[in-house]
């Protein structure tokens, strides 16, 4: 008999997976280049002024600006050079009345100098003087210590992602070691009789494993680190060892394929054998509806369809929330957004559909339509896809030109909670 299963909506179902399951948060320390695209483990707070001292931003000629205040075109001023500095060279002593240091960009500003004059509004003499015909304001082209941000600001939060922005600003303040999370241990199972190695011929009745592969990839876009268990046939006690393994060895166990009620699909009886405490094994979206997810002894089990695109949506949904709770992330969604339907969705679904789109713009407004075969088999889909077209089930169709909400694939900001408002509202 086939068991009857009990659909919960994606928000409560997201809801249990992080209330039930944890990752722990473990921080280390590690080499500069090894933190880029890591998150940080410390809150960065600035230990210095930036810029650290007063500096020139053009090339040109630093003076005292009241040197210049009578200067005019029928009244020129000479200046007489007595320096000449590059970024990274200070000049010594002070410049006197009458006097100018010629400075490179980056420089720090002499003494006594309060302005400097681009080397464009200059003209440069031949017996070592320059002439201006305009007066310098005070504090003309300078810029200032402490422009940028101060001693004792907090700039960037723990639990953010180092782009390439946090990494000039870790730079910046000098850290050879950076403290980041931990990349939590996402082991990854194909379960499937069809399987073949990536590297295999095509035969009969077989496909290549691609699964695995998707989700290693979305694991470490995640932030965690994918640790790869291979692919077993649709055998109970094969996979049952594999996943037992898994579980000592693993922050998180993926499996995929096998998860839903056909005669050779294990992960009932692996929830069953293993003594996992089941949080749920139906959602109610498509793809993805038969995506199963349990712990044992606290430790997150997902059981992820084998379908492609059913085993990429429960991978994002639920994976990688997780991932990113323990990496301290600040936000751990998909990054919700909202776009205009550009093509019909006229039959009504129950469940709340996830399609693949690709996200346009047309005329300053953001369209989406979906990025191929809107199956769940499809893996074709995938490789285009940029968004999840968000269609909240019910008994309506979905019409282009209304606005429907979308969630943002390989972004890193991410969102709060993305289910918060999954309505949909006609553009008229
Ligand atoms: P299952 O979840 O085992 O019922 O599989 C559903 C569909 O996904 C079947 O057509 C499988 O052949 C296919 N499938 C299962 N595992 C994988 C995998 N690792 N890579 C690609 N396709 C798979
Ligand atoms: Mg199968």
């Amino acid at each position: 008999m086939v068991e009857k299963r009990l659909p919960l909506p994606i928000e409560e179902a997201v809801r249990r997976v992080l209330q039930e399951m944890d990752v722990p948060v473990r921080t280390e320390s590690v080499p500069f280049l090894d933190a880029t695209q890591r998150f940080l483990a410390a809150d960065l707070v600035a230990d210095h002024d930036v810029p650290p001292f007063d500096r020139s931003p053009y090339d040109g000629y630093a003076l005292r600006s009241f040197d210049t205040a009578q200067a005019s075109r029928t009244n020129p001023v000479r200046l007489k050079t007595v320096g000449e500095i590059g970024a990274g060279t200070v000049f010594a002593g002070d410049v006197k009345a009458g006097e100018t240091v010629r400075i490179m960009t980056g420089a720090k500003i002499p003494n006594g100098c309060d302005a400097v004059a681009m080397l464009e509004v200059v003209k440069e003499e031949s017996d070592g003087y320059i002439t201006v015909v305009r007066p310098f304001a005070a504090n003309t082209n300078i810029s200032f210590q402490g422009e940028d941000t101060r001693k004792g600001t907090p700039l960037v939060k723990k639990g953010s992602y180092v782009h390439p922005g946090v990494a000039a600003l870790l730079a910046t303040f000098g850290y050879n070691y950076v403290p980041v999370a931990v990349q939590p241990t996402v082991g990854i199972l194909s379960m499937g009789s069809e399987l073949l190695e990536v590297g295999a011929p095509l035969t009969p009745g077989k496909i290549r494993n691609s699964n695995a592969y998707m989700i290693a990839a979305q694991v470490r876009q995640a932030g965690g680190q994918p640790v790869m268990y291979g692919q077993l046939p649709d055998d109970l006690k094969l996979c049952e060892q594999a996943v037992r393994n898994m579980l000592e060895e693993v922050d998180i166990v993926i499996t995929t394929g096998g998860a839903s009620v056909g005669d050779y699909d294990l992960v009932p009886q692996l929830i069953e054998t293993l003594g996992a405490k089941q949080i749920f094994n139906k959602v109610a979206m498509r793809p993805g509806s038969v995506t199963t997810a349990a712990h044992v002894g606290g430790k997150p089990f997902f059981g992820l369809s084998g379908n492609p695109g059913a085993c990429f949506v429960g991978c994002e949904l639920f994976v990688r929330p997780l991932i990113r709770r323990s990496l301290q992330a600040q936000n751990i969604h998909l990054k919700k957004s909202k776009a205009i339907l550009a093509v019909d969705f006229p039959k009504p679904n129950p469940f709340t559909r996830l399609v693949r789109g690709i996200l346009s713009e047309e005329d300053g407004i953001h369209k989406v339509a979906p990025s191929g075969l809107d199956k769940s088999g499809s893996v074709i889909s995938l490789a285009e896809a940029d968004v999840l077209i968000m269609l909240p089930g019910g008994t309506r169709g979905y019409q282009s030109g209304m606005e429907v909400d979308i969630l943002l694939l390989g972004e890193q900001q991410g969102s709060e909670w993305p289910w918060k408002s999954v309505a949909v509202s006609s553009k008229s």
